[in-house]
């Protein structure tokens, strides 16, 4: 059905016969109002599931990480947080520019984690001199790497202990579960919020759920309305998340094997660094000599990539074991040419 093999991301699947069907056939009311019924079922079965008091649909994952930052955080508070977070990286500064909230960045370690001596000596003394420490942000899988349980009860140990509130943006929860044979609700527990996308390897075209306590829920549709992200007839996205959460979760253990062998096959290639896929991302490095050309090689074989010199192979719902042999023979062709 999908002439390409599209690696630039997950977020680029299209939702396919049977979500459309679940859309068309949507339920659907004013959310302004609280009257749309498919939009309080997804929020219902999304908070069920994780194990929260309440969700509140967002249209996208960085409004929702905004929108939990400014929920937890006044003006002049302050998060610490990765600086590879995508709430601090690649979220366009809305904590700061819209929330007035100081981001404390963090360097994260090769496995995606922060240095918790290095979050608690980063926590300000209460002194007018300091921004008040108000929040620890944190991400799972980051980067493509899952972190596991151990280092959350830990972190969120510290920030009980420091009287910090905790946010964690799992836009990729459901692969880092996966990948730890973990069930979702359990990875997330006691954090405050969660952010999770629907819209990313679980396929729908649009949505991010935010999941805290009713209140902390209540609190942020107020902000989420601030935002502009409150929306109307929004059970037709909704009906495309309900589609996602009941029937794609199981099957994005299948986008990890796939890396695997997408991982694998590069691996077998003459001058190709490739690191080992923990989920679904396969990061690669490409000598400098050989970058030039090669995405337009593939394009013109139906492969699609975003390149660089470490470029990031994503894989997803539509694409399959048959897309990853193709990329691969594409890929093999390139390499055996130059
Ligand atoms: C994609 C993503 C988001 C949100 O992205 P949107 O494109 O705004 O939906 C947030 N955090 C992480 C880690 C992401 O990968």
């Amino acid at each position: 059905m999908h002439p390409v093999v599209d690696l630039r991301s997950d977020t680029v699947t299209r939702p396919g016969v049977a979500m459309r069907r679940a859309m068309q056939q949507a339920e659907v009311g004013d959310d302004v109002f609280g009257d749309d019924p498919t939009v309080n079922r997804l929020q219902a079965r999304a908070a069920q599931m994780l194990g929260f008091e309440a969700a509140l649909l967002f249209p996208t994952g960085t409004q929702s990480n905004l929108g939990a930052l400014m929920t937890h955080c006044g003006r002049g508070d302050e998060v610490i947080l990765g600086q590879e977070a995508h709430t601090y990286r690649y979220e366009a500064g809305g904590g700061a520019v819209l929330g007035s909230i100081q981001p404390q960045p963090l360097a994260n370690r090769p496995d995606g984690t922060l240095d918790l001596a290095q979050v608690e000596a980063a926590i300000k003394p209460d002194d007018a001199h300091f921004a008040r420490t108000r929040l620890l942000a944190l991400e799972n899988t980051i980067g493509g790497r899952a972190i596991g349980r151990g280092y959350f009860d830990e972190a969120l140990a510290l920030a009980k202990r420091r009287g910090l509130a905790t946010h964690l943006d799992g836009a990729r929860l459901f692969n880092a579960a996966a990948k730890l044979g973990m069930q979702a609700r359990d990875l997330c527990r006691g954090f405050d919020s969660v952010s999770v996308c629907l819209s990313k390897g679980l396929g729908a075209p649009a949505g991010t759920l935010l999941l805290g306590s009713a209140e902390f829920v209540g609190r942020a549709k107020r902000v989420r309305k601030m935002l502009g992200g409150t929306m109307r007839q929004s059970g037709v996205l909704a009906a495309a998340g309900l589609y996602a959460l009941e029937h794609n979760v199981a099957r994005i253990a299948e986008d990890h094997v796939n890396a695997d062998r997408l991982a694998a096959g590069l691996g077998q290639l003459p001058g190709l660094q490739v690191e080992p896929a923990q989920t679904n991302m396969v990061f690669v490095r490409v000598p400098a000599g050989k970058l030039a050309g090669l995405s337009e090689y593939l394009l013109r074989r139906g492969v699609v990539v975003l390149p660089g010199a470490r470029m990031r192979l994503v894989t997803h719902l539509d694409v399959d074991a048959a897309g990853v042999e193709r990329a691969l023979a594409a890929f093999g062709g390139y390499f055996a040419l130059t």
